[in-house]
């Protein structure tokens, strides 16, 4: 049963009614405010702090960072305050109302700083795809069912969605029997994925145990892992995706969490019979899957409407978010507040669920038709790609909103 809310547009067909209140920051003259969407419209909490509507003080500053680092418990009092502020019949409402700004109208920033960047591998499908194409014989690694294979990403090129970028430069080499060229990419391509914000971090050299996990993640958003195929085909063996990924990528603006998505929660992917039960490190009970439907659109620059390329939905993933977390800090590694840990494209069974052009196209060889006659197997220069996600069960809906960006030419 959905909430009632007196802000209007979070009672219609929304990404953001009175339950989701997802975190995000958005520009004020040279400073950024941290606010709350709802409906159509941002509650500014640097503004209702100012006014004594609420009591956390890390709302006044520019970044999510303070409040990422005050843990699940402030999060929740908050969250708590923020709903009663913002329900129907809500005795502050008047207020409250001095503090809410158009969402159309708001320039959005980047939520957090991001210190560290870490994108894992958390597919089997995507997993099983892309090593199909590069190792026939042996498409899965034996590591792979114990593992959650990760990489560390770049966080300096993480922009916000909206943000263009240009083609990436770099060295490739098509044909083995002449030495490798540098150039535009001529294979880029999307990576469908869902972030994962750290909040409370851990100290250096403490690790952190599978079962308090998830009370180190603030928060959920989308992210769009550009990834340069020529390049990293070239470039990835023996260490790993480097310069063929860290040209940019995109982040949505608003930050889910995961009180919000607790109604969405389901059984994690469900392992083969002979699959290996996971390392005791790794073991959990219950139900730590989300059921989180992900779309992909397309709009080239001939095309008036985007074109849906992809659904999937994350529940597919063989590890789950808090396997991430454990796994990250199961070394000692500290995970600091706002860091960013990304799922790996995610990718189901059928065709139409996955989540990168790679697949997509198989690797170029079955180009999607476009509505005007055109075909892409890659991205072209001018083409937008458009990322959404969302969670729907008994007429509640909590949406990620979109996580958006165009590709420019390559520099000169
Ligand atoms: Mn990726």
């Amino acid at each position: 049963m959905a909430l009632k809310s007196w802000v209007d547009s979070a009672n219609r067909h929304t990404d953001f009614p009175l339950e989701n209140l997802p975190y995000g920051v958005f520009r004020v003259g040279r400073r950024g405010h941290i606010g709350v969407a709802i409906g159509e419209r941002i509650l500014d909490l640097h503004g209702a702090f100012d006014d004594g509507l609420i009591a956390e003080e890390a709302c006044t500053r520019e970044t999510l960072n303070e409040l990422m680092s005050r843990g699940r418990e402030a999060a929740l009092a908050l969250r708590a305050r923020l709903m009663e502020l913002l329900a129907d019949g809500a005795a502050e409402r008047q207020k409250v109302a001095r503090h809410l700004i158009s969402r159309k109208e708001a320039e959005m920033l980047l939520p957090c700083a991001i210190g560290d960047y870490t994108d894992f591998y958390a597919s089997i499908q995507h997993a099983t795809n892309v090593g199909s194409m590069f190792r026939p014989d042996n498409p899965l690694l034996p590591n792979y069912k114990y593992v959650p294979i990760g990489y560390h990403g770049r966080a300096s090129s993480i922009v916000i969605s909206g943000t263009p970028f240009h083609r990436p430069l770099g060295q490739t080499r098509d044909d083995a029997t002449a030495p490798p060229i540098y150039g535009p990419s001529k294979r880029l391509d999307y990576e469908m994925e869902v972030g994962l914000f750290i909040g409370r971090g851990n100290d250096l050299g403490e690790t952190i145990p599978i079962d308090g996990a998830e009370s180190h993640i603030f928060g959920l958003c989308l992210v769009n892992d550009w990834s340069a195929r020529d390049i990293q085909t070239w470039e990835y063996q023996p260490l790993g995706p480097f310069l063929a990924k860290n040209f940019a990528t995109t982040v949505s603006p608003w930050v889910v969490t995961l009180d919000a998505l607790e109604p969405f929660r389901v059984a994690p992917y469900a392992r083969a019979e002979d699959d290996p039960a996971p390392l005791p490190y790794l073991s959990f009970d219950g139900d730590r899957g989300i059921n989180l439907m992900l779309e992909v659109s397309i709009k080239t620059p001939a095309m008036t409407e985007p074109m849906r390329v992809s659904r999937g939905n994350f529940r597919e993933m063989y590890w789950t978010i808090a396997q991430l977390v454990a796994h990250h800090g199961s070394n000692g590694c500290n995970l600091r507040a706002g860091d960013l840990l990304a799922s790996g494209t995610v990718s189901g069974a059928e065709k139409e669920s996955r989540g990168c052009l790679l697949e997509r196209t198989w690797r170029g060889t079955e180009p999607l038709e476009l509505p005007n006659g055109d075909r892409r197997t890659f991205l072209e220069d001018g083409d937008e790609v458009i990322m959404r996600g969302w969670c729907e069960k008994d007429g509640l809906r909590i949406g990620f909103g979109e996580c958006r960006g165009t590709v420019l030419p390559a520099r000169a």
